[in-house]
């Protein structure tokens, strides 16, 4: 085998997540954010193995990923589109019947000028405090009857701090949302991501939209145990013991003393691994926890493996996301989060699918 980095892909406890999440929702539909090719997890295998599962409502946030998605997962489910549709997106969009979110004014012009028909379905995202993407909650009595001939399939919005229990934002926005699914009695209401799952106070929605905690990342609702969604290896290429006093890496930022044992990985920002992770971040080799030193640089990273003694040899992978190397904490020491580790990672990195 080649030594370049690998990540093996855990479709059975990305669909294991999916249950567990769905298994404490209380009767509420579980759909899956499957976007930014699964979140590097692989768009098609990890839709296929998520339907398998029992999941049959996705979203992604463009329309070719959305075509990408039909292909995998045939006609049987629905695949809402977050971006919503533009007039270039059009014949891709009723060829695979995707369901575009409708986000803007204009946007809702858009789908009225193509006779969308009736049981095509489309999904409503209001903003109710975010102040990102979304129809302004104010003309809620307005686009109601708008749409009246031609109702939505869902309702939705998005929180922006889900992930603070304590925000008053999540009061407001819930307040907010109740009222404008009001005026659509009757309709699937979205307002969760994955952290949203975990508020204690009950959401009233028919349907979640959870993503990072598909795969394995964040705090889990009570009662959920989620599994890493993917293992990330490199290999090692050299191992040396340092013979004098010196330094590693570009910029000579990190001293090393003589007898420090230094190991070069085949990772590196090139690869998409973050050099923000210099002197900071760090990887597993059998239960040996290894800084990395010095700055990563496009092709490679060097750790300091002293303590793993001679069980560091070319040719061996470490670990730099995993159950060893949780994602969160790894992303935390690149001075980032677990999403932007794991969908920056390039196609240089191959994907094994376990
Ligand atoms: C990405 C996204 C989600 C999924 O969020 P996670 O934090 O990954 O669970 C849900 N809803 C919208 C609108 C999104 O853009």
């Amino acid at each position: 085998m080649s030594l370049r980095a690998r990540a093996i892909i855990h479709l059975h406890n990305i669909a294991e997540n999916w249950r567990q999440l769905h298994a404490v929702s209380n009767g509420t539909q579980t759909a899956a954010v499957i976007k930014a090719d699964a979140y590097g997890h692989g768009l098609a295998p990890v839709a296929k193995a998520l339907k398998a599962a029992g999941c049959s409502t996705f979203f992604v946030a463009h329309t070719f990923e959305g075509v990408e998605a039909r292909a995998a997962l045939g006609n049987d489910t629905q695949i809402f589109v977050l971006n919503g549709p533009s007039e270039a997106d059009k014949v891709d969009l009723e060829r695979h019947k995707l369901a575009p979110v409708i986000n803007s004014v204009e946007q809702l012009a858009l789908i009225e000028h193509w006779a969308w028909p009736t049981d095509r379905p489309y999904a409503l995202h209001f903003d109710t405090g975010m102040n990102r993407l979304g129809l302004n909650a104010a003309l809620v009595p307005e686009i109601s009857l708008r749409v009246a001939a031609r109702p939505p399939a869902i309702i939705m919005s998005h929180l922006a701090c889900a992930d603070q229990t304590a925000s008053v934002l999540n009061d407001a926005q819930r307040a907010a949302f109740a009222h404008i699914a009001s005026h659509f009695p009757g309709i699937q209401t979205s307002l969760t991501n994955s952290a949203g799952l975990c508020l204690s106070q009950p959401l009233s929605q028919s349907l979640s939209r959870p993503g990072y905690a598909l795969y394995g990342g964040g705090q889990p609702p009570r009662g959920v145990e989620l599994r890493p969604g993917m293992i990330l290896e490199a290999p090692i290429l050299q191992v040396r013991t340092v013979d004098k006093d010196g330094t590693t890496g570009y910029g000579a930022t990190h001293p090393v003393t003589a007898g420090t044992g230094l190991a070069a990985l085949a990772i590196g920002y090139g690869d998409g691994f973050p050099r923000s992770a210099s002197n900071s971040g760090f990887a597993m080799l059998k239960g040996f926890r290894c800084p990395i030193v010095g700055r990563i640089s496009m092709d490679l990273t060097v750790i300091d493996v002293t303590k793993a003694g001679n069980l560091a040899r070319p040719g061996h992978y470490v670990q730099l996301i995993g159950p060893d190397a949780p994602l969160d904490l790894q992303a935390h020491h690149a001075g980032t989060i677990g999403y932007e580790l794991t969908t920056g990672l390039t196609s240089r990195v191959e994907r094994h699918y376990a």
